[in-house]
């Protein structure tokens, strides 16, 4: 099991060492980023889109079984939401966020894992949301790592562009 961050400055160190472990080049893509965490994890990654009632308080889970990831990203949500939910989903496998024991198995999902399943739902985090985490809720500070990764991976495949759509949307 991996150690969690104690407060906002841990957190954005453990981040940051998480991402120069990728050693991921700026504006790679999706692809490469697959090929990498795949490789890092040891897990081959397989990428889903599902549409299910359960779904309407969840953006994204990652179902994990021995040797493998799977990514499940609602299809209903635009397609620049479902990449951010994937990004999000793979830094829980950057971050080895497996094997815990209070994962979130239904409570907010309505979606049980099976057995030998590891659940890790997604929730919509802002920019400097790890200044107001409950850093003794584990929960909440794996929910934190996971979305503070995936907002430096995403700055790093973006980059400029990311910029200007956000200028575009104002
Ligand atoms: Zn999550």
């Amino acid at each position: 099991m991996s150690v969690l961050s104690v407060s906002p400055a841990d957190l954005q160190r453990r981040v940051a060492e998480a991402l120069a472990r990728l050693g991921l080049s700026r504006g790679a893509t999706l692809s490469t980023l697959l090929e990498v965490v795949a490789s890092t994890s040891g897990r081959t990654i397989e990428i889903s889109p599902v549409g299910t009632k359960e779904w309407e308080t969840v953006t994204g889970l990652v179902l994990l079984s021995e040797g493998r990831a799977q990514v499940l990203v609602r299809k209903s949500d635009p397609r620049w939401y479902q990449f951010h939910s994937v990004l999000h989903e793979l830094s829980h496998l950057v971050l080895e966020h497996t094997g815990c024991s209070s994962l979130p198995s239904g409570r907010r999902t309505g979606v049980t894992p099976r057995a030998g399943q590891t659940m890790l739902a997604r929730s919509v985090g802002t920019y400097e949301f790890e200044r107001h985490v409950d850093f003794h809720d584990e929960e909440a500070v794996r929910e934190a790592e996971a979305e503070k990764l995936s907002q430096v991976i995403a700055e790093l495949m973006l980059g400029p562009k990311y910029r200007e759509d956000e200028a575009v949307l104002g």
